[in-house]
């Protein structure tokens, strides 16, 4: 048919939300460009796809979705473990461990006519190392995919590479990165040995896990445009010595639609808890620049007592917002109480999203002019390519490097200061940072002055060369079609 010739990938994602979306988006914009692409993957994660690719499919692309159910039992998983917004530590290595299953169904799956063309390459999550295998057996590449900062995925690499934990007992105690051109200072605790500091059980095996899943990959797919870290990116693709695309940012794929409101708020893997259409009518009616944003992505959870702390100082920062509370429903009495006259106090002024908000959609609105981030590389990248300043708040994994990165290598950020990952404070106090830290940092990244200024003139620039990449001739547009013709068969 029409697909013999067609490039034809396979991606294995990861369920987590900020892994999933750029993932499905990519495919997404590989199969605009003529490519067919099959998601595959356990029915939990199958569940949060369809209907963006219900959607793809009607819209004439050639994106698939295959699922092939988990064997709980043999892996020691519980079932059901993977029902909820996001797998628990706990169980995330049992759950690593059952999607290997998964290997023999979907190979055998993709050998089937009803799946044909016969697949030209496995695009997989970077965590998982058994697609190495899945690539092999079908005899075609695999390219691991990272929605993460080349910056920090550099620091990662040189920091094991060249042993700089050893010794270093205290995990707050600062080591600069070494093999790298600028000096940057991170602790132990801070450094995405991905999960220190989320208590996994296995950590060294699951460490080991990551490490060989990158180590065996052809190549790499990266989400975020080339000019954002240009020094980076050809710093890591010449450590790990593998070709590296950066097609990024890949929710410029949502952007280009027509249909951009509608699209933008179901592109979120779950249904948002505010209606986009209001949504906009609250941001249409704030002066341009003037709202500031605040969400800690898809995991991260705030504590009742921090969460008094982030809306008095949203309150005493005068300035309107959006807070994203994912976990409002949770919150005992007093807490909710708390909220409900907070809202009514900030009538007007104040809109708080108890679940899962448009974030696309409110960060492309000219209202927006600040961003409150726990620094997922997601938020970071969407605070980039929507040319806004942000005030850079860390939970944990990755997010630490990233903030460097919004900091000291871009210029856009500012830091409330936290210096160890959630799980680590958590066990010594609930308030993290003070309603004082909320309020000044708002007032310094949404306020007048020369620095703020030169933060936004660096970030609407940035925005710009986001948005050259993208279009026709662009880095990352160049690198999409790059991928399409290098994978076609013969
Ligand atoms: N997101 C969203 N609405 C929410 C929370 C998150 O649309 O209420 C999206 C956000 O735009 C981003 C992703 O979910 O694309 C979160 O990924 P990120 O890497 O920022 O953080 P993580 O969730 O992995 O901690």
């Amino acid at each position: 048919g029409s697909n013999a010739n067609a490039a034809h990938f396979v991606f294995v994602p990861l369920r987590e939300q900020g892994h999933l979306i750029p993932a499905v988006d990519t495919a997404l914009l590989l199969a605009s460009h003529g490519a067919v692409c099959t998601i595959v993957g356990p029915p939990s994660t199958a569940a949060l796809v369809r209907p963006t690719v219900d959607s793809a499919q009607r819209s004439g692309l050639q994106v698939r979705l295959a699922e092939f159910p988990l064997d709980y039992a043999a892996s020691g998983l519980p079932e059901g473990a993977d029902a909820g917004d996001s797998i628990p530590p706990m169980h995330m290595w049992s759950y690593y461990r059952a999607m290997a299953l998964l290997r023999e169904p979907i190979e055998s799956y993709l050998r089937g006519a009803h799946a044909a063309p016969f697949p030209t390459c496995v695009v997989s999550d970077f965590i998982h190392p058994w697609t190495t295998e899945l690539a092999a057996n079908l005899g075609v590449p695999r390219l691991s995919f990272f929605s993460m900062c080349a910056f920090g995925l550099l620091c990662h690499h040189n920091l094991e590479r060249f042993n700089a934990w050893d010794g270093v007992e205290d995990p707050n105690a600062p080591v600069v990165v070494p093999g790298l051109e600028r000096r940057f200072v991170v602790t132990r605790a801070q450094a995405p040995g991905f999960f220190r500091g989320i208590p996994i059980p296995c950590w060294e095996e699951f460490a080991d896990y990551i490490e060989r899943a990158r180590a065996e990959a052809d190549g790499v797919i990266m989400n975020k445009f080339e000019e954002m870290e240009p020094e980076y990116v050809a710093g890591y693709a010449a450590a790990r010595n593998m070709k590296v695309w950066t097609v990024g940012p890949v929710a410029t794929y949502h952007q280009t639609r027509t249909t951009l409101a509608s699209t933008l708020a179901s592109r979120g893997l779950r249904a948002c808890a505010v209606d986009a259409d209001e949504c906009i009518r609250w941001l249409d009616g704030q002066a341009p620049g003037s709202v500031v944003y605040v969400s800690f992505g898809s995991i991260s959870r705030a504590e009742p007592k921090q969460v008094v702390e982030i809306g008095l100082g949203l309150e005493a920062s005068g300035h309107p917002f959006i807070w994203v509370l994912r976990n409002a429903g949770d919150y005992d009495e007093a807490t909710r109480a708390f909220l409900g006259e907070l809202e009514a106090r900030v009538a007007g002024r104040g809109l708080l999203v108890r679940g899962w908000a448009p974030q696309l959609l409110v960060l492309s609105h000219d209202a927006v002019g600040g961003f409150v981030t726990h620094c997922g590389w997601n938020s970071t990248l969407e605070a980039v390519a929507a040319g806004l300043p942000v005030v850079t708040w860390p939970h944990f994994t990755d997010q630490f490097l990233n903030e460097k990165l919004a900091v000291e290598v871009l210029g856009i950020g500012v830091s409330v200061g936290v210096t160890e990952p959630l799980t680590f404070q958590a066990v010594k106090k609930e308030i993290v940072v003070g309603r004082e830290v909320v309020e000044a940092a708002v007032r310094s990244v949404m306020g007048a002055g020369e620095e703020a200024e030169e933060r936004r003139r660096r970030a609407r620039a940035l925005a710009a060369k986001a948005k050259a990449a993208a279009e026709v001739g662009g880095s990352s547009h160049t690198n999409l079609l790059d991928l399409v013709k290098r994978f076609q068969p013969g």
